[in-house]
């Protein structure tokens, strides 16, 4: 089975800021699946105001996560009712929550289940620091720093659209999130740990080094090295 040519059924899990965006770009890039964003999904639909928007808005503004229930139905959607998942997928922001967990079994049940879950691991005081000076293309969601900035002033390189903070990258808001996913998320690490199903990568590094982590991670459990 050659590597590049070989599908990828993965959960990229870690706190906010670990990385995982950027990492999940890369991957999907390397397995040719699609990266799945519940966060830049629901971003886009707030923008797009449709329904799942308009239940979302409230909840991504405070930080709080949306009610189970509304973003497995995206999730369910977005991964048996869509034509793009056929070779796999990565998921990042999902599942959060135990019962989102659970859920997901059930839904790639029937494909095989997971390859594989990566906890990508930053220390707090780390992911504050890149939080406080992330910045987003409001239009396709390419992420960058204060940093290391697009090229000219606040545009974005790939797209021309504006760059921004994240109107939940504030201070406020990203310690609710931080909370919430040391209460809500990180039991999941546990959860997938007991299914066999963990691995963990140190996030730290340069972006080039942490994706040779993540990729030589992904070729030994899935039996390509
Ligand atoms: P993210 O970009 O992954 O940090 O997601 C941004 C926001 O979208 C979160 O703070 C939540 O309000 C919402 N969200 C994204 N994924 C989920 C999920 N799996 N469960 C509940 N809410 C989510």
């Amino acid at each position: 089975m050659g590597g590049v040519t070989q599908g990828i059924r993965l959960v990229m899990l870690g706190r906010q800021g670990a990385g995982k965006g950027t990492q999940c770009v890369r991957v999907s890039r390397h397995y040719v699946v699609p990266h799945i964003s519940t966060g830049d999904m629901l971003r886009a639909a707030v923008k797009a105001d449709t329904e799942v928007g308009r239940k979302a808005k409230g909840f991504m503004d405070r930080g709080e996560l949306l009610p189970d229930e509304v973003i497995v139905e995206v999730v369910d959607f977005q991964l048996n009712h869509s034509n793009t998942t056929h070779r796999g997928f990565i998921l990042d922001g999902f599942p959060r929550t135990v019962p989102q967990a659970e859920a997901l079994s059930g839904i790639v049940a029937d494909r095989g289940g997971l390859d594989l879950v990566i906890d990508l691991e930053v220390p707090i005081p780390i992911v504050l620091e890149r939080l406080a000076g992330r910045r987003v293309c409001v239009d396709c969601g390419t992420n960058y720093s204060v940093q290391e900035p697009p090229k000219n002033g606040w545009v974005c390189d790939h797209c021309g659209g504006d760059v921004v903070q994240r109107a939940d990258d504030t201070e406020e808001a990203i310690k609710r999130r931080l909370d919430l996913y040391e209460r809500e998320t990180a039991p999941l690490i546990e959860w997938y740990e007991k299914a066999g199903l963990l691995v963990s990568v140190d996030g730290l590094g340069t972006a080039d080094e942490v994706t040779e982590r993540v990729v030589g991670a992904i070729d030994e459990r899935t039996g390509r090295r």
